[in-house]
């Protein structure tokens, strides 16, 4: 039986399901009513005339398209971003009012472009249609906007979006990756400290997620410990090598020729369910955060 007055049904499923059924009840308008689908793409033109501007925030999944080594597909920061946010939603209430934008399934992959496969944007187009989607969210009447990633190479570009949108339509725009969330350090400490600062692409980590969002699409009989030039340099350079006080311009064939860094062999799908568990419930504290935050935080 439906749920009434526009709720989400709890059994609803993201991406690959769109047999989502709920009410519509346009019937009655209250102020605020509960969101019809935590997908942007899913309301109609109506719905967003009941959404409370104050609260509404809306979410801009960030992935990638490209190579991921010899034993993972193309897909994976897009499995992995979208892995995550489905996580978060099922910690969120039918009443959260968080829209999920369409995942972006292109980014910045300039380090990756040497590799067949990957696709890439340059820094100029992904900056206009961030900025774009951005307005767009802008013109509906939404306030709050989060742009939540998956691939290290489209940070420096969401910093300056972020800018631009606070400038341009006074958003308030937070970026977040998933990586930086303050995952519980029980899941963290299934990896180890090499692993975390040098398996940066496709290695234990990124294998694992994959192994539990998408198993059929891991090649593990071609997964290596694969390693990283970037261990060598950290033996022999105190200052360019520690990891935080001076940054490589790299390339991915810089660190390794197969375009990998990291134990991939070593990965479980059990560490990967974990980690998916517990980024998706910091994200939903996080969305909740952002939820009751004041419209006054930017001062426009
Ligand atoms: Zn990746």
């Amino acid at each position: 039986m439906l749920p009434s007055c526009g709720l989400l049904r709890p059994d609803a499923k993201p991406w690959g399901e769109s047999k989502m059924r709920f009410m519509t009840a346009h019937t009655s308008t209250p102020t605020h009513q509960p969101l019809a689908s935590h997908f942007w793409a899913e309301l109609n033109t109506r719905d967003f005339s009941a959404l409370d501007p104050s609260r509404t925030v809306a979410v801009l999944p960030l992935g990638a398209t490209e190579q991921h080594g010899p034993h993972l597909p193309l897909s994976v920061d897009t499995v992995l971003v979208e892995g995550v946010v489905k996580a978060a939603l099922t910690h969120l209430d039918v009443a959260d009012p968080v829209l999920v934008l369409p995942t972006q399934t292109l980014g910045l992959s300039t380090e990756h472009t040497a590799f067949a496969g990957t696709l890439h944007l340059s820094p100029q187009t992904l900056i206009q249609v961030w900025c774009d989607i951005g307005a767009s969210v802008a013109r509906a009447g939404v306030k709050k906007l989060l742009m939540f990633n998956a691939h290290g190479g489209n940070v420096g570009l969401m910093d300056v979006v972020a800018r631009e949108l606070r400038a341009q339509h006074g958003l308030i725009v937070y970026s977040s990756s998933w990586y930086n969330l303050p995952i519980d350090s029980s899941v963290m400490d299934q990896f180890s400290t090499d692993e975390h600062r040098f398996g940066i692409h496709a290695g234990d980590i990124e294998t694992s997620m994959m192994l539990a969002l998408s198993p059929e699409r891991v090649t593990m009989s071609a997964a290596q410990n694969f390693s990283s030039t970037s261990q060598d340099r950290a033996k022999h350079y105190a200052i360019l090598g520690n990891g935080k006080s001076a940054k490589l311009g790299w390339h991915m064939q810089d660190y390794n020729p197969q375009g990998a860094a990291g134990d991939a062999a070593g990965a479980t799908a059990l560490k990967g369910e974990a980690l998916v568990h517990s980024a998706g419930e910091q994200l939903a504290l996080l969305l909740k955060e952002l939820v009751v935050l004041p419209l006054s935080t930017v001062r426009v």
